[in-house]
């Protein structure tokens, strides 16, 4: 698997509080000065690209909380090898930032909304925003932030029942509805009988809407698998990074906003690339490093943990 895949989260910081996310009672915030500042994360990633990055997918926390965003993506959109540029937000700040976002060069979006009901949607994110994140979808599609893509995380007992509302979503507009599992992390984890398996999702569609027809089967191009309910103007995708394995098809790499490269999500092990940017190591010096860890991402063909003891808030997705 060629590793050309970049998630850079820009913050920790984020203006949802999502139960299996970021839950409220205290989430220790990493100091200001330790976050990446962009000039940074611009130099991180043109090293990367060097290292033959080519696509390159900003994450939070809440990247459209990180002031001056809009500034980070027109540089990086500036690299001439990173072939598409992306964004995942909650959509709550979208609105008014659309319009900029892809003037700056970001190519398309991802737009994380687990319900399409008002109260549903406070309870998971601990504020009433559904109407912003719907504006921040329709905004998406407005200025052609394309294809836009709606992440949906599903747990029994707290929006099982909005499978089929967000697949509703997927027939009435031209976006994406990827049902993402719910994978347990150090700070929210639910019993095994609250998991909802991507199988078990897609009986509920099926059994409302018919079988989907196969839009891709195989996840070679990412995780996802793509199908479509009959006659819909989107699509539906599944991610099941639960109840499958697809470590030998993973192509990605993750920085996290305080400087730290992560080969593999269920992995504790991670590389202080900060340091070295910070101590004024040399171009060469730097690319040597991030070719090792690219290496060693190639040697993850198989999960080596079970237990996930990670803060997604920190990392991203
Ligand atoms: N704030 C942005 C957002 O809401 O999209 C970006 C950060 S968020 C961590 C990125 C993605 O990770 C979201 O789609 C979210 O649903 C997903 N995510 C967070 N915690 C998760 C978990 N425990 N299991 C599966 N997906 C999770």
């Amino acid at each position: 698997m060629t590793v050309d895949y970049l998630r850079v989260s820009v913050t920790d910081r984020c203006n949802l509080r999502c139960v299996y996310c970021y839950p409220s009672g205290g989430c220790k915030l990493i100091e200001r000065t330790e976050i990446l500042r962009f000039e940074e994360i611009y130099h991180i990633v043109r090293l990367f690209a060097i290292c033959g990055i080519r696509k390159v997918r900003l994450t939070g926390g809440e990247p459209l909380v990180r002031s001056n965003i809009v500034n980070l993506v027109e540089k990086l959109a500036g690299l001439k090898e990173i072939e598409e540029l992306t964004l995942t937000t909650n959509g709550v700040l979208l609105e008014q930032k659309a319009e900029e976002l892809k003037n700056a060069g970001l190519h398309r979006i991802n737009i994380s909304v687990d319900s399409t009901e008002r109260q549903s949607y406070k309870d998971i994110t601990g504020f009433d925003n559904l109407k912003n994140a719907m504006k921040g979808i329709h905004k998406a599609l407005d200025v052609a932030l394309a294809p836009v893509k709606i992440n949906c995380v599903i747990i029994k007992g707290l929006n099982s029942s909005q499978i089929i509302p967000l697949a509703q979503m997927s027939i009435d507009l031209p976006v994406a509805v990827r049902f993402i599992e719910y994978c347990p992390t150090s700070r929210y984890t639910k019993p095994a009988g609250d998991f909802v398996s991507s199988s078990q999702i897609r009986r509920i569609i099926e059994r409302e809407h018919g079988q989907l027809s196969t839009i891709s089967a195989t996840n070679r191009n990412g995780p996802a698998l793509h199908f479509k309910i009959n006659n819909a103007a989107g699509t539906i995708g599944f991610i099941s990074g639960r109840s499958t394995v697809f470590c030998h098809n993973c192509n990605r790499i993750r920085l996290t906003s305080d400087g730290m490269i992560k080969p593999c999500l269920y992995s504790s092990k991670h590389y202080n690339i900060k340091r070295l940017i910070r101590t004024g190591a040399a171009d060469e010096e730097v690319i040597q490093f991030l070719t090792g860890v690219i290496e060693e991402k190639n040697q993850y063909t198989k999960l080596t943990s079970s237990v996930n003891e990670f803060d997604m808030q920190r990392i991203g997705g």
